[in-house]
């Protein structure tokens, strides 16, 4: 499996490690044609307004869009996982728009800026370790998307369908099952094309 890390900005050497270690083929993806024969793509944690500009700005928006139409996987994971939702509290705009959610940006405010704990996730068999900063939360989601994880009755985890999304930095950790079950979802979506 070849998976792709959108390389415009944020943590993309870190998710591109835990893939490795998950037995995938990794690369960075800087420009939409990089897209073309890969099996599924990870939109890391960085700073969502500046992802959703320069993804904007290098044609992204369409060219994701339609990667996630023929069924390839997406994985967001923190401001990635803001640039999946279908709405931002506080903002006009979302951006990609794919997942039915409603998403709160730095939700944990500044006293918790940053915090690891460990996480049960559905389809996981032990907790993970989940590191977070400045991180969003998943306040609602609507029809068929469902939850994989909650860290204090919040939602932390979510899953629609080809669409996988973490609140935290699975890839800041040396645990890579969640990169691992990412990898899953794309090997599932490869074999039902084939
Ligand atoms: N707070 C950032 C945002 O709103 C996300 C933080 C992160 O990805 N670590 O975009």
């Amino acid at each position: 499996m070849k998976i792709g890390v959108l390389a415009l900005q944020g943590a993309v050497s870190e998710h591109i490690r835990s893939l490795e270690s998950a037995g995938a083929e990794a690369v960075a993806v800087k420009r939409t044609e990089e897209l073309q024969d890969l099996h599924g793509l990870v939109i890391p944690g960085g700073e969502s307004t500046t992802i959703g500009k320069l993804m904007r700005k290098y044609g992204f928006m369409d060219a994701v869009r339609d990667f996630a139409a023929q069924g390839k996987p997406v994985f967001g994971t923190c401001a990635g996982l803001i640039i999946l939702a279908s709405e931002i509290e506080g903002q006009e705009e979302a951006h990609l728009g794919l997942m039915n959610m409603t998403v709160a940006r730095n939700a944990f405010g500044r006293q918790r800026e940053s915090f690891e704990t460990d996480l049960d996730v559905k389809g996981i068999d032990n907790p993970i370790r989940a590191v977070f900063i400045r991180a969003p939360l998943i306040k609602s989601v609507g029809a068929g998307v469902e939850v994989l994880s909650t860290y204090k009755g919040e939602i932390v985890t979510a899953r629609q369908g080809r669409f996988l999304a973490a609140s935290y930095h699975p890839e800041l950790t040396d645990d890579y099952r969640l990169h691992a079950y990412f990898l899953e979802m794309a090997k599932e979506a490869a074999a039902s094309k084939a």
